[in-house]
């Protein structure tokens, strides 16, 4: 799928519509999901233009890729949800319901979460 640079994701990286920063270094943003399905929900999105993983590892540098992973781990520790655990999860594609055509990284915390189920 070819990038859309006008997905809401290509807008707040752009700082075009607010989000609430959490994270942010030189290759990675992190920011509260508006709508979020757990007390703690972060979003950790590269700020190269990807769809998918399939994008991002074919295209991205080493380091980007570093950062997105190293990201999380951050995000999770300075959300303070490390110690009692949180689940990492990524939708890509239609059978997934990839609602933001940007690659991102969910982040949930916060109580106790489900059996992971498809
Ligand atoms: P997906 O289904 O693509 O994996 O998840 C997209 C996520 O982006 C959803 O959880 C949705 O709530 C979140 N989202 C959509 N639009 C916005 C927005 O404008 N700001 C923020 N912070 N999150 C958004």
């Amino acid at each position: 799928m070819a990038y859309d640079p006008d997905n809401v994701f290509a807008k707040i990286l752009r700082g075009e519509i607010p989000c609430n920063k959490v994270y942010e270094d030189a290759h990675t943003l992190a920011f509260h999901d508006i709508n979020p399905q757990t007390p703690t929900h972060i979003l950790v999105v590269p700020k190269g233009a990807y769809v998918s993983w399939t994008d991002f590892s074919e295209t991205a540098s080493d380091a980007e890729i570093a950062a997105l992973v190293r990201a999380v781990a951050t995000v999770a520790k300075e959300a303070g949800v490390a110690e009692q655990g949180y689940r990492v999860l990524s939708n890509v594609g239609v059978n997934a319901n990839q609602e933001v055509p940007h690659l991102h990284i969910h982040v949930f915390a916060g109580r106790k979460l489900g059996r992971m189920v498809p």
